[in-house]
């Protein structure tokens, strides 16, 4: 309750200041829209700490550590999901700096950034944890310097590091209880993730195998969802792909891509990033696609089945904001797969010297995949990258900083804030929006 008057007061102050660009913007959205959802929308300003989460927003954070992926969202009803949780061992001479700084390992920060955040749901700890796939800028990385835990026997970093900060009621990766397929996982880091499995697993908490085709498996953890503002849960999370499997739109069935491997030589196999999870967050009208390191690359026709990227998004359909899949690398979308998703908002999880690539930039501002306008950001652009490919970096509409999406309640509006990265205060730097969601517009 309290937040709501906050936010309608703070409104009301952000639009006698706002420039008129936004405030007419803001009218032509306005219309057929509730008025609630517009003024939250409003609410945030330049400036100035971004407002805490409120009940029938749902909030994505794009976590910008300069050192891997860390997505954080809060759902309508308060229940919470941090997607992969990165953190690097890469040199500055690839790598950007670690942000806010190096004092704290990326984990940590991370970990941090979620705590405060969840201080607004008025719960302890993580509904859910996602892995994408097991690499290191998803899941941490570790040496023999990296420290140990307190709870188990595994080291600290990224996923790890998180846990140890805040409770992970429930941890779902595309591999449990088998970590097998296609090949073993080979690395310190793979072990210490699968110690860390092994640990939860030994003193009695929740580890899934992600679960394709489903629409139950992140589902509402506040059973008292109906809260102040009257807002239901409200949201929901389509699980459309992971080691091959695809979600076929029809009931919870699936197809299988990947041809079985005893057909296939041991450099053909599937890689790692071709066995990422896939999921659509849907809210009312507002959808969201984000998959990983899922890839498309086919070695030029070689191997078809290879582009999981494309198959998934057929299986999401448009969407208005979407992440770069593979940070935006030479094989990540591809043409078909922008056609399909046709987002408002591309959101590049980037921090190598690599991200993004040339060509997947073009296609991202194509207009000859899909008309319209759109924005896209990234979280941390390299000067490097930014010297090699400057005729499109200079279209981003931001290069470094946190990617907040926030949808407001009833899913009908939302609005894209970026924070500054370098200190916890979440100030606000750029704010673009609000824009209308649903395909049809
Ligand atoms: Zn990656």
């Amino acid at each position: 309750m309290m937040d709501t008057t906050i936010n309608r007061r703070q409104f009301i102050l952000g639009m006698l200041t706002a420039p008129l660009s936004t405030i007419a913007v803001a009218r032509d959205v306005a219309e057929g829209v509730a008025g609630e959802a517009l003024q939250s929308a409003g609410a945030d300003a330049v400036g100035s700490s971004m407002f805490a989460w409120a009940p029938g927003f749902l909030d994505i954070h794009h976590i910008a550590t300069g050192r891997g992926n860390a997505t954080f969202v809060i759902m309508p009803d308060g229940t919470s999901l941090l997607i992969d949780a990165g953190a690097t061992a890469d040199g500055l001479d690839t790598s950007a700096a670690p942000r806010p700084s190096a004092q704290r390992r990326p984990g940590e920060w991370i970990g941090r950034y979620v705590q405060r955040h969840l201080r607004a749901t008025k719960r302890a700890g993580l509904d859910y944890v996602l892995v994408t796939h097991l690499h290191p800028d998803h899941t941490g990385d570790v040496d023999e310097t990296s420290p140990r835990s307190a709870k188990g026997a595994y080291q600290l970093s990224g996923i790890t590091d998180v846990a140890e900060i805040v409770p992970v009621a429930t941890l779902i990766d595309r591999a449990y209880p088998g970590y097998d397929y296609p090949v073993a996982p080979n690395g310190r880091f793979a072990s210490n993730y699968l110690a860390f499995v092994q640990s939860r697993i030994q003193t009695g908490q929740k580890v899934e195998r992600f679960m394709v085709g489903r629409n139950d498996q992140f589902t509402s953890r506040n059973k008292t969802a109906e809260n102040g503002s009257g807002h239901q849960a409200g949201f929901d999370i389509r699980n459309l792909a992971a080691n091959g499997q695809v979600w076929t739109g029809k009931g919870e069935q699936t197809r299988m891509l990947f041809p079985a491997l005893n057909t296939l030589t041991l450099k053909d196999y599937p890689n790692e990033n071709v066995c990422s999870t896939a999921i659509r967050i849907g809210y009312g009208n507002f959808a969201y696609f984000t998959a990983g390191d899922l890839t498309s690359y086919t070695f030029d026709g070689d191997a078809p089945w290879r582009d999981v990227l494309t198959a998934a998004a057929r299986a999401s359909g448009p969407v208005d904001v979407s992440t770069a899949d593979h940070h935006g690398m030479f094989d990540g979308i591809s043409a078909d797969s922008v056609r399909i998703l046709r987002p408002k908002a591309w959101i590049i999880p980037s921090w190598h010297i690599s991200h993004p690539d040339q060509l997947q930039l073009e296609r991202m501002f194509s207009e000859r995949l899909y008309p319209g306008k759109r924005e896209v950001f990234a979280t941390s652009i390299m000067h490097e990258n930014f010297l090699a490919n400057r005729r499109l970096i200079s279209r981003l509409s931001s290069r470094d900083g946190h990617v907040i999406v926030r949808v407001a309640p009833g899913g009908k509006t939302f609005t894209i804030l970026i924070t500054d990265n370098a200190d916890e205060e979440d100030r606000i730097k750029l704010k673009f929006g609000p824009y209308l969601s649903g395909s049809a517009s």
